[in-house]
């Protein structure tokens, strides 16, 4: 792949103010199909600060797991929060993420991935409403078939 020096983006700088923070991993596979859910599905690609980090939202579950990743998770979180007057917090974990066959698990009431991955959504739900209670929150599960389509649906409860 040949080395860039300079690229000149057709897209202009975007100047109008941010309203939400999107938490979620850093997965590549998932990538086209976020961004195009945050576009055509939420319709705010253009107003939303990104937190792309490995695990996505678990970094905000504040259980004493890496307490260091936590801390860094709402040291950002806050940053962002507080810089940009955000509103909307939009959490979206996914199928088949590599972050949570690494943790460890005492840290969940089940061993089926899903449902640990929802345990921590709530958990963030709870840490969320007592540490930044100005925020909405709505969390996403990104999930694909054997063809590779993937769907995005709400987590409610
Ligand atoms: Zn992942």
């Amino acid at each position: 792949m040949p080395f860039m020096p300079t690229f000149q983006p057709r897209a202009k700088l975007h100047e109008q103010p941010a309203s939400s923070l999107v938490v979620f991993c850093s997965d590549h596979r998932f990538q086209a199909g976020i961004q195009e859910f945050l576009s055509q599905g939420l319709r705010i690609s253009e107003d939303c600060d990104l937190l792309v980090i490995p695990g996505g939202p678990q970094c905000l579950t504040l259980v004493e797991y890496l307490p260091k990743f936590s801390w860094a998770g709402w040291r950002w979180t806050r940053f962002l929060v507080d810089a940009h007057d955000l509103k909307r917090l939009i959490l979206i974990a996914h199928q088949d993420c590599g972050w949570y066959k690494e943790l460890p698990m005492h840290l969940h009431n089940s061993t089926e991935p899903r449902k640990r991955q929802e345990q921590d959504m709530k958990r963030v739900q709870v840490a969320v409403a007592n540490e930044l209670p100005n925020l909405t929150i709505e969390s996403y599960y990104a999930s694909y078939d054997t063809m590779g389509n993937m769907a995005i649906e709400a987590l409610t409860g």
